[in-house]
């Protein structure tokens, strides 16, 4: 395993969500709706496919990575 593969990512979920629940619905290993309705994020990650789907997914553009 290289150490790009090993790599973990945090990824957030902005004050710009709206709670559509598209991320939870593409990636809800990751992705979760709060008490309020708001997107938030569950864990460290590794960078994935069906996060970046999530990010592409998102009408606002509130999830990011941290660098
Ligand atoms: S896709 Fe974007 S707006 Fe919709 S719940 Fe997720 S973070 Fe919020």
């Amino acid at each position: 395993m290289t150490h790009e593969d090993s790599q973990l990512w945090d990824v957030y979920v902005n004050e710009d969500c709206i709670g559509c629940s598209a991320c939870v619905a593409i990636c809800w290993e990751v992705f979760d709706l709060d008490d309020e309705g708001k997107a938030f994020s569950k864990k460290w990650i590794k960078q994935s496919e069906s996060v970046d789907d999530a990010i592409s997914a998102c009408p606002v553009n509130a999830i990011h990575y941290k660098d």
